[in-house]
C-alpha cells in the first residue's frame, strides 16, 4: 500500500534522504530507527506530503504524490499520522478534539461523530476523560487521546514519529499497548521508535537507517540477532 521508489530529498544543499527505496505492504507493522538525524522523521513526513520529495516517486495506495494537490489531499484521507507531541488542541475538549475533523473534513452529523469519538476513547481506556482538556490528562493520556483522535478518520495506514519518546517510563507501556493492540487489529502501521521490545514483538519488518540512507532492513529476528551491518551493530549496542 505504500511504495517507495528511488526517493531523494534535499534540505537546500544537504542531502537528508538518499535513495530510498520502501514499499509496505497492507497489515504490515514496519519499525524505522536510527540515530538522531538520520532522517527518520523527514521519511515518514514524506509519506503524507507535511514534507515535499525533489527526486523520485512515493505512491499510498495507489495515488502517487505529486504537486497536484487532490493527490495529497486523497492520500491524507487514509493516513493518520501521530507525533512525538501530542498535537492535541489545547482550548477544546479531549471529546472536541476527536469530533472536529470527522465533523469539518466529513461532515459527519455532530451526534453520530460523538458516539464514534466515545468508541475510540474507549478503545484506548480513557472515555472517562473525555470531557476534560488536554493539559488535564496525563502524557500517556494525552498520546493515547491523539490515537484515538486520527483513528476517528478511519485511516487504513497509521504513521507514528517517536510517539513515546516525549512520556515518562510508566506511561510508554499504556501507549505501546494501545499500539499493539492496534497492530493485532490488522492496522498498516509505519512506526519510527526506539522501543525495542516493541520491535521485536509487533514488527514485521525492522528498517536501520543512518546518514539519510537505508543501512538494514530484516525482519526482528534477524535484525537483532544477526544484524549484517557495523554501524546497526554499533547503533543497537547503544540503545540495547
Ligand atoms: P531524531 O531521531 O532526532 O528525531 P531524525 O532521524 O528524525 O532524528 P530528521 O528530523 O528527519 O532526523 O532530520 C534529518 C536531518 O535533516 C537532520 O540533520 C536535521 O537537522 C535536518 N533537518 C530536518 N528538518 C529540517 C529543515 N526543515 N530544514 C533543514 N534541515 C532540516
Ligand atoms: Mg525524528
Amino acid at each position: 500500500v505504500i511504495e517507495i521508489n528511488d526517493l531523494n530529498k534535499w534540505y537546500g544543499h544537504f542531502h537528508v534522504l538518499k535513495h530510498i527505496n520502501l514499499s509496505v505492504h497492507k497489515g504490515e507493522r514496519i519499525v524505522i530507527c536510527g540515530p538522531s538525524g538520520s532522517g527518520k522523521s523527514t521519511l515518514i513526513r514524506c509519506i503524507n506530503r507535511l514534507e515535499e520529495h525533489q527526486q523520485g516517486t512515493i505512491t499510498v495506495e495507489g495515488t502517487e504524490l505529486t504537486r497536484d494537490l487532490k493527490n495529497v489531499t486523497d492520500i491524507r484521507k487514509n493516513v493518520g499520522m501521530v507525533f512525538q507531541g501530542f498535537n492535541l488542541f489545547p482550548h477544546l475538549t479531549i471529546l472536541e478534539n476527536l469530533t472536529l475533523a470527522p465533523t469539518w473534513v466529513r461532515q459527519m452529523p455532530e451526534k453520530k461523530a460523538k458516539k464514534m469519538a466515545m468508541d475510540f476513547l474507549a478503545r484506548v481506556h480513557i472515555d472517562s476523560q473525555a470531557h476534560k482538556y488536554p493539559g488535564q490528562l496525563s502524557g500517556g493520556q494525552q498520546q493515547r487521546a491523539a490515537i484515538a483522535r486520527a483513528l476517528c478518520m478511519n485511516p487504513r495506514i497509521m504513521l507514528f514519529d517517536e510517539p513515546t519518546s516525549a512520556l515518562d517510563p510508566e506511561m510508554i507501556k499504556e501507549v505501546l499497548d494501545v499500539m499493539t493492540e492496534l497492530a493485532e487489529e490488522g492496522m498498516t502501521m509505519v512506526c519510527v521508535t526506539h522501543e525495542m521490545g516493541f520491535a521485536r514483538t509487533v514488527a514485521d519488518r525492522v528498517i536501520f537507517m543512518d546518514a539519510g540512507e537505508i543501512i538494514e532492513e530484516a525482519p526482528p529476528q534477524e535484525f537483532f540477532t544477526n544484524p549484517t551491518y557495523d554501524r546497526t551493530q554499533l547503533f543497537l549496542s547503544q540503545i540495547l
